[in-house]
């Protein structure tokens, strides 16, 4: 991505620094849209939204897979841009995030297929019901910076899917793929009066422009214009906990639909009888994958006491072989964090940790960051282990969303149980035994709307992801985010 890139189109008002989190250097402009741009937006989705929702499933299944096989296509391109504009390592971006958002599209391509709708009778009253579900309209999409182009599309495939028109909003830290997608959501037949884009009228034929608008800027100009629209009446939000209250404060007068995914304090329980062969490495991944920066992140490591001592040893060692490094280092397991000020915050939880008496075995503060001259001004930090916590401290309770993770004893499954659920979120959870029993048990009674045991973050995308509590409301999935797009409605008809 050169720089000034995304400024090199016309957009009414101005334009925010976008920062390469690898230099600490800005390297492209990103529009800072607001209220007409989302009007702008809102309108043209309005228009395309009768022709693209009396589309056929089969019509609809189809644009999305073309959509899938354009974005594999340039899967090197968009990878190696959402490393650049996030911070994340390239092997990742390559391997999971941009596979991701072409999986998107083609799960949603079929899953749109396959939905029936129930029907009872009355006979008694000669009555039959049956439920129609039907698109909700102008659907408003709220992404977050630390998976974007994943996230975005995790939103977009299945509103289209389902018959709505969107207007789609990317974190203002990393708009870089979203802008691309719409290049390629124009080759696919998607012409998108985006915020900064000519409306292509009658570019294509079959489908009708405006079926997709992405709005770029930050959340309190563009955002906040996109959720109090009256003409947008769901609203699918990923992000933080404090955002999503904003959000649901001004939907309220409009009573908009709305789907919350926000963060966790995920904990991980590792029993005595756990296979630490397999577990160490994976607690380490799901510790510090991604930085961090992924919202089923492990932050509190909860291990019985009679393997505390083996499992510390171990995972530090192990933690200290998971490099950090520029994200182009085919070596890193770990890149740049999103900001500066993210950084900053991350690093203040350490800080805070060492003066309530903790002890931090390896990472910020003990070890030392070998970097590239280039690099020196990036938003680098190594991984964070903390022992020696209280389950009060804010290391235990708030979501740090970056590389610490901290490690504390248990004795009994009951006391674990408790303790893990003792925090106001319910995200995701692990839980490691070779005990079928207490797997099940333990998964049951963990106030979180995700249990891996045994493994971490494999995802089925037929069944619902999401949080309870504090993590969000309503789920995602085949059936849930084609029940969430779409309105039901019940009919009776009397013979
Ligand atoms: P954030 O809440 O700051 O921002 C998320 C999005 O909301 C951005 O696009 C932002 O511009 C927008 N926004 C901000 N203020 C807004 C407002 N007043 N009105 C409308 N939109 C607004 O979150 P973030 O820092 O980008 O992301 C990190 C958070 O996301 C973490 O808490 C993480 O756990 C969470 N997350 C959750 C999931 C999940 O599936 N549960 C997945 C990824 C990230």
């Amino acid at each position: 991505m050169e720089r000034g890139h995304l400024s090199s189109v016309t957009c009414a008002g101005s334009y925010i620094d976008s920062y390469d989190p690898s230099t600490g250097e800005v390297y492209c402009r990103v529009p800072n849209s607001g209220k007409d741009e989302i009007e702008a937006a809102v309108k043209a989705a309005r228009e395309a939204f009768p022709g693209w929702s009396s589309r056929s499933p089969q019509e609809r299944s189809r644009v999305l897979n073309q959509v899938a096989d354009l974005l594999e296509q340039s899967l090197e391109e968009f990878a190696q841009a959402e490393s650049k504009d996030q911070g994340k390592t390239l092997a990742l971006a390559r391997t999971m995030d941009i596979p991701r958002s072409v999986q998107n599209f083609r799960f949603f391509a079929s899953s749109i297929l396959h939905h029936t709708s129930e029907c009872t009778q009355m006979d008694h009253l000669g009555c039959m019901h049956y439920t129609v579900r039907a698109p909700v309209g102008v659907a408003g999409l709220i992404s977050p910076w630390n998976l974007p182009l994943y996230l975005l599309t995790w939103k977009i495939a299945p509103a289209i899917a389902a018959g709505n028109t969107v207007v789609a909003k990317p974190s203002e830290l990393t708009s870089v793929t979203a802008w691309m997608l719409c290049t390629l959501l124009d080759k696919a037949g998607f012409p998108h009066p985006a915020s900064c884009l000519q409306r292509q009228k009658g570019a294509t034929a079959g489908v009708p422009p405006g079926v997709v608008n992405i709005v770029f800027g930050t959340g309190p100009r563009v955002g906040e214009a996109l959720v109090s629209h009256p003409e947008v009446p769901l609203i699918s939000f990923t992000g933080s906990q404090p955002t999503a209250e904003r959000i649901t404060q001004l939907s309220a007068p409009h009573c908009k639909k709305l789907s919350l995914e926000l963060g966790g304090k995920n904990p991980a329980i590792i029993f005595e009888d756990a296979n630490l062969d397999e577990c160490i490495p994976a607690t380490v991944r799901s510790s510090f994958a991604n930085q961090g920066e992924i919202c089923l992140c492990t932050s509190r490591i909860f291990v019985q006491k009679s393997i505390y001592t083996e499992f510390l040893k171990r995972f530090v060692e192990a933690t200290r072989k998971w490099k950090v490094g520029i994200p182009s280092d085919p070596l890193a397991s770990m890149g740049a964090l999103i900001s500066k000020a993210h950084l900053e915050k991350v690093r203040s939880y350490v800080k805070r940790a060492l003066a309530e008496g903790a002890q931090i075995w390896c990472g910020e503060g003990v070890d030392k960051l070998n970097l590239p001259a280039r690099s020196q001004a990036g938003y680098f930090m190594l991984p964070t282990v903390i022992t020696d916590i209280k389950d009060e401290s804010c290391c235990m309770t708030e979501e740090i969303f970056g590389p610490v993770t901290c490690v504390v004893p248990f004795d009994s499954e009951e006391e674990v149980i408790e303790r893990a659920n003792n925090v106001k979120y319910g995200l995701a959870a692990t839980v490691w035994s070779s005990n079928v029993g207490r797997v099940h048990r333990v998964a049951k009674k963990l106030q979180s709307g995700l249990v891996w045991t045994n493994c971490w973050l494999i995802r089925e995308l037929n069944l619902p992801f999401g949080g309870m509590k504090s993590s969000g409301i309503g789920r995602e999935g085949a059936k849930d985010s084609y029940d969430f797009f779409t309105e039901i409605k019940t009919i009776t008809v009397k013979h």
